[in-house]
């Protein structure tokens, strides 16, 4: 069984969501079938990056995690493209049995059986503004596949009113889900600190702040990308 890998990195932290801060490995799956277009990963996307993809097995990806958080279970995020399009079943049995524990984020078009064996699944639903069309009838099936619902959290990137009104359709169709709103980084994939227009993502912050407390949503939580406001978009951290 092979998995297509675009990177493997860390121990870092967790910049997103509801497990912001935590030490984790990325494991950052090749290919996706979306094409957002503020996408900022586009290495793990674009078939322009593919020849630097590699095909891995799932025991040499838990070397590789091994090797990098010193054989010391840890938090394993599992990003993407989309790693729902990869077997990653296999990777995610073999990392528990030593104690590792897994997240993966996805955007939820494509539900697999083995999500029931994620310790959390951010489900990250596209709004307008990416171009993307959701299908919420496979988000259910990523929901069903999960299993049990208290692992699952909802993540929604927010560029403008569309996209806000999207997310508050979100909330009222999934209430039991915790749900994040994150402002949109414009600032263009593989930029540094010194290339991300930290002013702008401030104003979006704002924006979306002032937007939730006029509207009277109290059960959303409004967080900025930590790792882009401590790194910018570089790769591997
Ligand atoms: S779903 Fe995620 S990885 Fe895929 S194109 Fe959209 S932002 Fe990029």
């Amino acid at each position: 069984m092979s998995i297509k890998i675009s990177e493997i990195f860390g121990p870092t932290i967790q910049g997103e969501g509801t497990l912001i801060g935590q030490p984790t490995v990325f494991v950052r799956t090749g290919g996706c079938d979306y094409r957002c277009t503020w996408c900022d990963t586009l290495h793990a996307v674009d078939s322009g990056y593919r020849d630097t993809w590699k095909s891995m097995s799932p025991n040499q990806i838990m070397d590789k995690i091994r090797e990098l958080s010193d054989g010391k279970p840890i938090l394993v995020s599992l990003s993407g493209g989309n790693p729902a399009i990869q077997p990653l079943g296999e990777l995610i049995d073999l990392g528990r049995k030593e104690s590792y524990s897994f997240a993966m984020e996805t955007q939820g078009s494509i539900a697999k059986e083995w999500f029931s064996k994620l310790d959390h699944l951010i489900l990250s639903p596209k709004p307008p503004s990416s171009a993307m069309k959701t299908d919420w009838d496979a988000l259910e099936g990523c929901i069903k596949a999960a299993g049990d619902k208290n692992k699952i959290t909802l993540k929604i990137v927010i560029k403008d009113e569309e996209d806000y009104t999207y997310a508050r359709q979100a909330g009222e169709k999934y209430p039991d889900l915790p749900l994040y709103l994150q402002p949109c980084n414009m600032s263009p994939a593989g930029m540094d600190q010194n290339g991300v227009d930290m002013d702008d993502i401030h104003r979006r912050t704002d924006w979306l702040i002032e937007k939730i407390t006029n509207d009277g949503w109290f059960n959303v939580k409004v967080l900025p990308q930590l790792h882009v406001m401590l790194w910018g978009n570089k790769r591997g951290v």
